[in-house]
């Protein structure tokens, strides 16, 4: 009897062990789940012009949730106005939406993403909006209202999440958000994908005025990032003809490279008549057919008019915030001349898919879009960062993490 219950105990004993070290390997299974730290690192604006680097601990990733570890995120003009003046009152806030990561973690709802490709842990994401009051804006619906007034990463207020901003990283993603599977996009290109996508959007608006065509004479008036990328997109889709205007020599030089093919700097001309002329000689004696405002500059929108044929279009894209009033002459700028203007206000889903193309698209045909991107910085550095990108010292600033 006592020999065996020690066989028993003998043979329990070995039971156990096999299972423990059987479910020890399976208990600490996937790799990137075990790298996941307790707390994330988030950028939080707590005072005008000053970044607070804070830790916050990483929440439970529900069924329907995300969590993505941030490779990089680009600096938008939208970030600058909040840094400096804080227009939509929400400091403290987690700033940063032009953000691009790796899926580390998900809920065991998430199966696809927003235009119904796949989504595993490993692939690398961007997000567009957050749907929640919103239902009605749908995917493939290219009538469908651009996204003004939905939310976005990085312009929500904080909440008891925190990792709400791309300027991080770690970001947690809810269920109702849309997200985007870009893994066959480098880290330059998901970067870019936010201020692109605004372009593909203009150039959609410009299209349904019916006058931009293969061989039109485009003016692109602004050479920051907007019009470089404005320029781009024009390339992308076969407009070749294109004079880009500006004060500045080095973005007019980045304009040719990026496919204008004649550049005009407004500083070597005294009045908009011998402007309009330089326009016009550039065209080879002829006025542009179509024009896209890339400054926020009203007497920039004042002067455009001048450089358009009559009949021609307009596509008024720079107005991201408010600029101020600009004046024309309705009689000489509009009426006589039946100019066709549109307004371009961010961007519809659909066209943020349409950016993934135009972005391989582009480096198909060797435009130096990587270039944009003249400055990389830590997230330690993001307060840098960010003056460097208000003494406008380069394009697209970007913070990038190890
Ligand atoms: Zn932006």
């Amino acid at each position: 009897m006592e020999m065996n219950s020690a066989n028993v105990e003998a043979v329990v004993k070995q039971v156990l062990e096999s299972m423990l070290d059987k479910k020890i390997p399976s208990q600490s299974a996937p790799a990137a789940s075990q790298a996941i730290p307790k707390t994330a690192h988030v950028a939080m604006l707590t005072s005008l012009e000053h970044y607070d680097v804070k830790e916050f601990p990483i929440p439970e990733v529900g069924d329907g949730d995300i969590l993505v570890k941030v490779e990089g995120c680009g600096i938008c003009g939208t970030d600058a106005h909040e840094f400096k003046k804080d227009p939509f009152g929400l400091i403290p806030v987690a700033l940063g939406h032009e953000g691009t990561g790796e899926i580390v973690k998900m809920g065991k709802n998430v199966k696809f993403d927003s235009a119904g490709k796949p989504l595993k842990v490993g692939d690398k994401v961007v997000t567009c909006m957050i749907f929640k009051d919103d239902p009605e804006i749908e995917m493939f619906d290219l009538n469908k209202k651009n996204i003004g007034g939905a939310d976005v990463y990085g312009l929500l207020p904080d909440d008891d999440i925190h990792l709400n901003g791309w300027f991080s990283d770690y970001i947690f993603i809810r269920e109702g958000s849309s997200v985007f599977n870009v893994s066959d996009l480098d880290l330059d290109s998901r970067i870019l994908i936010e201020p692109c996508a605004v372009l593909v959007h203009a150039v959609e608006r410009a299209k349904t005025t019916g006058i931009l065509r293969f061989n039109s004479r485009v003016v692109v008036q602004g050479c920051g990032p907007i019009g470089l990328i404005c320029i781009a997109v024009l390339r992308t889709m076969g407009i070749e003809n294109i004079v880009a205007v500006d004060g500045n020599p080095q973005r007019l030089e980045f304009a040719k490279k990026m496919g204008a093919d004649k550049s005009v700097n407004f500083m070597d001309y005294k009045g908009i008549e011998n402007l309009s002329a330089a326009v016009k000689d550039a065209f080879g004696g002829h006025l542009a057919d179509f024009a896209f405002q890339c400054t926020g500059s009203p007497a920039a929108h004042s002067n455009i008019y001048k450089f358009i044929r009559n009949g021609g279009g307009l596509c008024e894209l720079g107005f991201f915030i408010n600029g101020g009033d600009a004046t024309i002459n309705p009689h000489f700028d509009l009426c006589s001349k039946e100019i066709t203007l549109v307004g371009s206000w961010v961007y519809t889903l659909r066209d943020y898919a349409t950016t993934f193309d135009f972005l391989k698209r582009a480096q198909a045909i060797g435009l130096p879009m990587k270039e944009l991107i003249t400055h990389r910085f830590p997230l330690e550095e993001i307060n840098e960062a960010h003056r460097t990108n208000l003494a406008q010292k380069g394009l697209k600033i970007a913070i990038v993490n190890k």
